[in-house]
């Protein structure tokens, strides 16, 4: 009961499938981005495409993913699309194991990524060498909010 309710809440409010889902990957992803001029990461994050993946976890994503936040969604290619389908689910179970808690963590815990901060690569780094390249971090904001990439690993 308690289950159908929340599924037809989630239908209401017109949001995506959850991360962790079978519904969303790569080809459900790229179906989305095609076309659009968007940001990849806005893309990552309106709920109505996929629900739940905040600021942090969109940045995180991206830099294992290689692909910059400002990229336009409809170019990011097929190979990047399949390696943020790929990187999403990475981040989120690494986040989710860190809290210690349940699969709503992540979503609860937005903008507060408590013990998983230890493994920020990009996220809250402005300025601090790359972990992989040593390049200084960068932040722009992007849809209003701020967005940490490294120039060199994120294409
Ligand atoms: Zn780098």
């Amino acid at each position: 009961m308690a289950r159908a309710m929340l599924a037809s809440t989630a239908e209401l409010k017109g949001l995506g499938p959850e991360p962790l889902s079978r519904e969303f990957n790569a080809a459900y992803l790229a179906s989305k981005a095609r076309g659009r001029q968007v940001a990849i990461k806005n893309l990552l994050m309106d709920q109505r495409i996929v629900a739940g993946i905040g600021n942090i976890y969109a940045a995180e994503i991206l830099f294992r993913a290689g692909v910059r936040p400002t990229r336009r969604a409809g170019r990011v290619s097929r190979a990047e699309i399949e390696k943020i389908a790929q990187s999403t689910p990475l981040i989120l179970r690494a986040a989710i194991g860190r809290s210690g808690t349940t699969f709503r963590s992540y979503r609860d815990s937005r903008g507060e990524p408590g013990r998983f901060a230890e493994r920020l690569r990009v996220y809250g780094r402005e300025g601090k060498p790359c972990y992989t390249c040593s390049t200084p971090i960068k932040n722009v904001v992007v849809g209003g909010r701020a967005s940490f990439y490294c120039p060199k690993c994120q294409r």
